[in-house]
């Protein structure tokens, strides 16, 4: 027998259901709940939701496949119903928020850019880049010797 799997999840999103949703406690929950009509209230989802187990998971799972979708068709994508405790609109708002969000640049270690990147985080600078920038300070007293007098 093929185990039942968490309602809410749709099917038609072409991948096989993480192995978390098997904890999902919608699995045990009238579908209907999770995908109200105009008019009826989300308390209930938001309820079930808030005691379940794979919350985080879910919400992970069903923001970052919202992000797929959103990057495919070339807008926020999303799936339609609650997910992780909450509704459509507040994931959709949840994910422009955090694509509003730069990622930190990352660092080019080993150079003496890299050495001034970890000094403006206020970090102590890696092994690599203390001796990129070692390379680099003394490679320019190497050239500043080598240079003819003006
Ligand atoms: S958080 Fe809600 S939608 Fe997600 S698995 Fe749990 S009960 Fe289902
Ligand atoms: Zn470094």
């Amino acid at each position: 027998m093929t185990p039942r799997l968490a309602q809410p999840f749709a099917p038609d999103l072409g991948a096989e259901p993480p192995a978390w949703t098997l904890s999902a406690v919608c699995q045990s929950v009238d579908p209907e709940v999770f995908f109200p009509e105009k008019g009826e209230g989300v308390r209930e989802a938001k309820r079930v939701c808030g005691g379940c187990a794979v919350r985080v998971e879910c919400l992970t799972w069903t923001l970052a496949t919202e992000a797929t979708i959103g990057k495919r068709d070339g807008f926020v994508g999303h799936i339609h119903g609650i997910y992780g405790g909450l509704t459509a609109q507040e994931r959709t708002r949840l994910l422009k928020q955090r694509q509003g969000e730069r990622p930190p640049r990352p660092i080019a270690h080993g150079t003496e850019a890299g050495y001034k990147a970890h000094q403006r985080r206020g970090e102590p600078p890696c092994r690599a880049c203390t001796d990129g920038s070692a390379r680099a300070v003394s490679a320019r007293r190497h050239a500043n010797r080598k240079a003819p007098a003006a």
